[in-house]
């Protein structure tokens, strides 16, 4: 079989076409200490310019072995964008959300009206820029954003999961203005040449809201942004965390071309579970990727791909100080499985 460029057997992988080889990308986030060492770019700045998030991010691949790029590395720049307060991450820790900007309908209507270019979603966008000019001929270009549910949460705090539940106006309300916002953004980083989308929506789960609210409050705005983006040609991979397990037909229903399960699921039921996403997972990235060694991420890498996982990959983001030596373990497990 034909030889493809990462790009291709990445775009193909996700999309059902046959492959020479599993591609070894991570779908999650990529950032570590070792890379940033390596590369001289660190957080928390490589969060906030565009130039440290895409060396960053080229590290993932020239320093890990990782056949893709991937940015950002957090998932609050979409609720910074909207003006929640953020507590600031540091080298080894991503930024977190802890004040939120919308009680009410009226709270919605204020933050409409934004223009893309501005904060860190027009730095995220500028890092694609940056990727895409030097390796978007060879490899993907992953853009990744915070889905409509957790992004919702994210806005409204923790009164979200009780607002679903006994105020379903405002739920439905807030979820469409967070799912446009989605589409935007990632249109916006298609504009800038991102190849493949990454929604992580990560409470966005049928096990925490039941499947008849996962099936009101969250497939049809994923499939949204599903919609929005194979118009494009762009592929979507949906992380969601937890154990995912009995939500993943729902998960499918939206159109997603990938699901990216955590530790918590078995992969063959998984794969069992699916029509045909592509089952993405599940290497622990505490209990296995963070603190054991090479040969213990081979045994498990094998156990995840003899289960027939669709890619390879880790379950959640990489912990910052993760071992480059344990991801080239995963990296080269990937890059010798045959389908
Ligand atoms: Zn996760």
């Amino acid at each position: 079989m034909a030889e493809y460029t990462p790009k291709e057997r990445l775009s193909r992988a996700l999309t059902g076409q046959p492959v020479d080889r599993m591609p070894a990308v991570s779908v999650t986030q990529t950032g570590t200490v070792e890379q940033m060492e390596a590369c001289g770019s660190f957080w928390p700045e490589a969060n906030n310019d565009a130039e440290k998030m895409a060396a960053l991010a080229e590290a993932g691949y020239t320093v890990v072995g990782f056949e893709a790029v991937r940015v950002p590395f957090d998932i609050t720049a979409e609720a910074e964008f909207f003006g929640c307060q953020i507590k600031a991450g540091t080298k080894e820790q991503q930024p977190s959300v802890v004040g939120h900007v919308v009680k009410t309908v009226e709270d919605i209507e204020k933050l409409k009206g934004y223009d893309l270019d501005h904060g860190r979603i027009g730095v995220v966008c500028e890092a694609i820029k940056i990727l895409t000019d030097k390796y978007g001929d060879e490899l993907p270009i992953m853009g990744s954003m915070i889905g409509p549910f957790s992004l919702a949460q994210h806005i409204n705090g923790d009164d979200w999961f009780m607002a679903i539940f006994t105020d379903e106006a405002f739920g439905l309300t807030l979820m469409e203005f967070t799912t446009e916002f989605n589409v935007a953004y990632a249109k916006k980083m298609v504009e800038n040449g991102a190849d493949t989308m990454v929604i992580i929506d990560p409470t966005a789960s049928a096990q925490l809201i039941g499947a008849e609210f996962y099936d009101k409050f969250v497939v049809p705005y994923h499939r949204k942004i599903v919609d929005a983006m194979h118009k494009l040609n762009v592929p979507v991979v949906l992380h969601v965390c937890g154990d995912t397990t009995q939500g993943l037909m729902l998960m499918e229903s939206s159109g997603v071309d990938a699901i990216s399960v955590d530790q918590n699921v078995d992969i063959a039921t998984a794969v069992g579970k699916v029509d045909k996403a592509v089952i993405v997972g599940n290497l622990d990235p505490v209990n296995v990727l963070w603190n054991k060694d090479p040969d213990t991420i081979r045994e498990q890498s094998q156990k995840v791909l003899d289960a027939g996982v669709g890619l390879l990959a880790p379950g959640c983001g990489i912990v910052s100080k993760t071992p480059t030596a344990n991801l080239q373990a995963m990296v080269e497990m990937a890059k010798n499985h045959k389908y």
